[in-house]
């Protein structure tokens, strides 16, 4: 139907190229998409790999999405809160310690208290972190959910270093059926797909570079369906992405659904991070922690497949028991002051380097805010 090394040349994608790609299943064809996924992210994006160091502040939320194992209506588990100090304490040492930036991550929560919380760690943890090194201070990605315009304008703010400022807000799915079966919960914080990208909208506006992501996977979800993900994700401009398996929750509401069988999920979930590669060309893209759960080195082949950013998770181990969105989620006891150093080494078996004090920010980004620069005042 297509010829596979005549496609790999290009850069510009039909959805039926898009398609085929995705459905690679023969293990020398899907070699071969590897390799250009590979050598197209090496020569846009350079040799690094960049740490973005995992803080779960807190399982608190508020909403209820069907998939998740922290949903508000999961009550077997235990919550909790990470202090403002404990936050500012691992945040510090990260930066102390090469991650040149960090990722903040909880449930949804749009009171005030947590708001202001969270400002008052941002702007902490930029004063604590300044240094030769770093002089701006860590970098920041957040991942808090579905906020209004202004309480983002508000983060950016507190964080004093929007040259390194993220955002991951995933719209998991972009067929607005799948998105309501996974969100379902009506209530309050009852999700809608077109909120999720206005909030990707505002997110831009405020000058976060945005991350983005969604679940391979899904029950019901098609080759097609991935495709048009794809086509959301230039849509949206992303500057990021984040994406992994869909993985069942015993807590959450989906269980009767099941998954996919874990080998091909693995490779479906490969085949999307290269395609993403090929079409989306220089922009970040993370190797999710959940790939690990199909693969003892998911994430270390997904580096092959495309990843050039990886989250080690520096959160408090006696807190991580109560972070599983996903059954199964590995890396409960690792010890977050060695970890990074451990993966440098599998990383480097890969051919591959950290980008220790680097940004890395990805070079979409960089390239928007020279334009910037350039424009006539
Ligand atoms: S996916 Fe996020 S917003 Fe939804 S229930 Fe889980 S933690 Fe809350």
């Amino acid at each position: 139907m297509f010829n596979l090394k005549e496609l790999l040349k290009k850069t510009d994608f039909t959805n039926e190229e898009i398609i085929f790609l995705l459905g690679l299943k023969d293990p020398e064809q899907c070699k071969l998409l590897q390799e250009e996924a590979y050598r197209r992210t090496t020569a846009l994006m350079g040799n690094k790999v960049y740490y973005r160091g995992l803080i779960e502040c807190s399982n608190i939320c508020t909403s209820n999405c069907r998939y998740c194992g922290i949903r508000k209506d999961n009550h077997q588990v235990r919550r909790y809160e990470m202090t403002k100090q404990e936050i500012i304490d691992q945040a510090v040492w990260a930066a102390r310690n090469g991650y040149a930036s960090i990722c903040l991550q909880a449930g949804e929560r749009r009171d005030e208290k947590f708001i202001s919380f969270i400002e008052e760690c941002l702007r902490e943890i930029h004063k604590q972190t300044v240094s030769d090194v770093l002089p701006d201070g860590v970098g920041v990605t957040l991942s808090l959910g579905e906020q209004t315009k202004e309480v983002y304008e508000r983060w950016a703010v507190a964080s004093g270093n929007r040259s390194n400022l993220r955002y991951l807000a995933r719209f998991e799915t972009s067929n607005a059926d799948l998105f309501s079966m996974l969100h379902s919960a009506k209530g309050k914080y009852e999700k809608i797909l077109d909120h999720r990208l206005e909030c990707l909208k505002y997110l831009k506006e405020c000058g976060y570079q945005v991350g983005t992501g969604v679940m391979i996977g899904i029950p019901g979800q098609t080759l097609k369906d991935l495709c048009m993900d794809i086509r959301m994700f230039q849509q949206v401009d992303a500057d990021m992405i984040g994406m992994g398996p869909y993985l069942m929750s015993e807590e959450a509401d989906l269980e009767s659904l099941g998954q996919m069988e874990n080998k091909a999920l693995f490779q479906l979930s490969l085949n999307m991070i290269a395609v993403t590669r090929l079409v989306m060309g220089n922009i970040n893209i993370a190797a999710a922690t959940a790939l690990q759960v199909l693969h003892p080195e998911g994430r270390e082949i997904a580096i092959e497949y495309g990843c050039n950013v990886i989250m080690p998770n520096l959160s408090p181990t006696k807190f991580r028991e109560g972070y599983q969105l996903y059954d199964h989620k590995p890396g409960l006891n690792d010890d977050p002051f060695h970890f990074g150093l451990h993966l440098e080494e599998r990383i480097q078996s890969r051919g591959r380097e950290v980008g220790w004090n680097e940004s890395g920010s990805s070079r979409k980004w960089l390239m928007k805010q020279e334009k910037q620069e350039q424009l006539p005042c």
